[in-house]
């Protein structure tokens, strides 16, 4: 049967998940593992310190992908009524001298009536990677702007708030905006986990929303904007957090 099929093909992606999280924490561990023999045989006190420092920022490479993968903001039990302007503020919060040092310029545009039930941690940190990611994007400084207001999707008609994360950074590829919701995939090397957009999309789709992103790297205009629709309605029940509406993606 096609639920049967479904089933199976679930079961396949997370065989897949599960193995690509264990190549990821196995490296950094092996890494962990030489560096910790190292320190062993080591004779110079200076040396010794090296070591254990580069072991360290291996066991928190681990730690963060352990932390990513179990959803690090734990999820509450049932969906609450959400401020846009509250969870941008906190998100705002988390990066201030980020933003600062990288003389990024802010443009918040919510009013403060602007208010959706969500699962409120799982979209703060939505919203804390797409804006991570915006940050990442500029770092000679540019401008964010963030904006959300009560919209129609487009493609189905519902009733929702669009949130919009733009930034004027470095823009996103054809080739490789193909591959950025994909778990592990990163352009920042040892500094990314790519698991940021994998988990955002996966939140936003159990929301019965969507993430959508247009992306230009002309050298005159460049930039990337996140769209997030977040539907009306998640707190009446119409979205059992077993049936998972469609994000177009
Ligand atoms: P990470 O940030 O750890 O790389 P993500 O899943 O959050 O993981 O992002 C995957 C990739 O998508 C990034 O490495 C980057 O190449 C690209 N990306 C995401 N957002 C932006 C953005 N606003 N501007 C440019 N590139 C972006």
């Amino acid at each position: 049967t096609e639920a049967a099929l479904i089933q199976a093909e679930k079961l396949a992606a997370v065989g897949r998940l599960a193995s690509s999280i264990a190549h990821e924490i196995n490296n950094p561990l092996e890494a962990v593992t030489n560096l910790v023999y190292l320190a062993r045989q080591g004779q110079d006190a200076q040396d010794i310190h090296t070591f254990l420092d580069l072991a360290e920022q291996e066991l928190k490479r681990v730690s963060v992908i352990v932390n990513q993968t179990l959803r690090f903001h734990k999820q509450s039990t049932r969906p609450t009524p959400c401020h846009a302007k509250d969870l941008f503020d906190s998100t705002l919060g988390l990066y201030e001298g980020r933003l600062r040092n990288c003389n990024i310029k802010v443009d918040l545009r919510s009013n403060a009536g602007t208010s959706i039930e969500c699962f409120e941690g799982d979209i703060r940190q939505v919203l804390s990677n797409l804006v991570g990611n915006a940050i990442d994007a500029m770092p000679q400084g540019g401008r964010l702007i963030l904006a959300a207001r009560e919209a129609t999707d487009i493609l189905s008609g519902r009733r929702g708030i669009r949130f919009t994360i733009a930034d004027t950074g470095v823009g996103i590829s054809r080739a490789t905006s193909a591959r950025i919701f994909d778990a592990f995939f990163t352009t920042k090397g040892h500094s990314g986990t790519g698991l940021g957009l994998w988990i955002s999309a996966d939140i936003i789709q159990r929301h019965g929303g969507t993430l959508r992103l247009r992306s230009s790297q002309s050298p005159e205009h460049h930039g990337t904007v996140f769209t997030l629709f977040l539907p009306f309605g998640l707190g009446d029940g119409v979205i059992a957090d077993t049936t998972l509406a469609q994000s177009e993606r």
